[in-house]
């Protein structure tokens, strides 16, 4: 299972595609991208392989932002429902995620009793709690509020509708690095995912949270303050 993310000038779904290719190694039993434009959200996603997935995504939708997942699934069996990307019940957020929410029966009793849930994953309940608690927060704090709560493993890339600007990112015991390029950054599960494009890398630790934009990587700890890293060069055959 994987992520990638992509922001910057050019068009993001085959730079998405490519780079979950670069991740089946990894096994999998489905895929979806989302991508996010002035017009909004698209999501694309199936049960299967990558190769069904690239047969269903609009060509013609051109996004300069967006994120990709496989999933191996441990919460939901494979179906079209249960893939990822998931959204929130208003459309605002799409969420990508690896990893198992140990304590997701318990948010969901303790903070999601009247949200219509729409797959049987843990995953669902991180993009519901994001935009419950976005309701008196900005994204950013609704969802540092959200990772306080989750137990388990994750990695996690988000989109918010309303600024296709930026995407935000956060690990905790599972893989996820942010790659640096000029005029455009990227996320992936393992550098061998965007190898093809930078092989400059900033490492992420657990809990914290990142903000990615094209020009800029901006990596807070749960308090919001601001935590300043180098990156590092990776060497990989691309
Ligand atoms: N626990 C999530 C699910 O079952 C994510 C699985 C994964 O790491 O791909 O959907």
């Amino acid at each position: 299972c994987g992520i990638v993310g992509y922001i910057g000038n050019n068009d993001s779904k085959e730079i998405l595609l490519k780079g979950l290719e670069k991740l089946e190694y990894r096994g999998y039993d489905s895929a979806g991208i989302a991508v996010v434009n002035d017009n909004g959200v698209q999501v694309f996603k199936e049960k299967g392989r990558i190769a069904d997935l690239r047969s269903i995504v609009d060509l013609d939708v051109l996004a300069n932002t967006g994120i990709g997942h496989t999933r191996w699934a441990t919460h939901g069996v494979p179906s079209h429902e249960n893939a990822h990307p998931h959204q929130s019940n208003s459309g605002r957020y799409t969420l990508v995620h690896n990893g198992v929410i140990e304590n997701y029966d318990h948010l969901k009793r303790e903070y999601l009793q009247e949200i219509a849930l729409k797959s049987d994953t843990d995953t669902e309940i991180i993009v519901q709690l994001i935009e419950l608690f976005s309701k008196d927060l900005s994204t950013e704090e609704a969802f540092r509020e959200t990772l306080k709560v989750l137990k388990g493993s994750y990695a996690i890339a988000l989109l918010d509708k309303a600024d296709n600007g930026t995407i935000y990112v956060a690990k905790n015991k599972s893989p996820l690095l942010v790659g640096l390029g000029d005029a455009f950054n990227v996320v992936a599960s393992d550098a061998m995912a965007m190898i093809q494009v930078t092989d400059q890398y900033v490492e992420l630790v657990d809990k914290e949270m990142v903000m990615v934009t094209k020009d800029e990587v901006i990596i807070k700890n749960l308090d919001g303050d601001i935590i300043e890293r180098a990156p590092y060069t990776a060497e990989l055959d691309a």
